[in-house]
């Protein structure tokens, strides 16, 4: 780690002593402390070893992927009326011909 990077979490600085982990999906830091990174003392200890691996989301990723927050895509149906000017103008035409008679 050589960039000063913030946690995710917290918007401090992430500094090379804390125990740390970055998101999987964005690459961001999170300290171990600052929300969940479902990581203990102890298992942080063994993934610097590199004797386990952790996967961690940090909440944005998550509540992005999450796919009950998205909403449906509304198809949008271009009809030739609503894209045609002169529709309107010949819906103004009966109280125009009232007007002039
Ligand atoms: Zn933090
Ligand atoms: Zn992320």
């Amino acid at each position: 780690m050589t960039d000063r990077v913030r946690c995710l979490a917290c918007d401090r600085v992430v500094a090379d002593h804390y125990q740390a982990k970055d998101c999987d999906s964005c690459g961001g830091w999170q300290h171990r402390g600052c929300g969940d990174t479902g990581l203990s003392k102890y298992k942080y200890s063994k993934l610097q070893k590199g004797l386990v691996t952790h996967e961690f989301t940090c909440e944005r990723c998550k509540f992005l992927s999450d796919s009950s927050h998205s909403l449906p895509i509304p198809i949008m149906e271009s009809t030739s009326e609503d894209v045609n000017p002169t529709a309107s103008h010949a819906g103004m035409l009966p109280s125009n011909r009232f007007l002039l008679k």
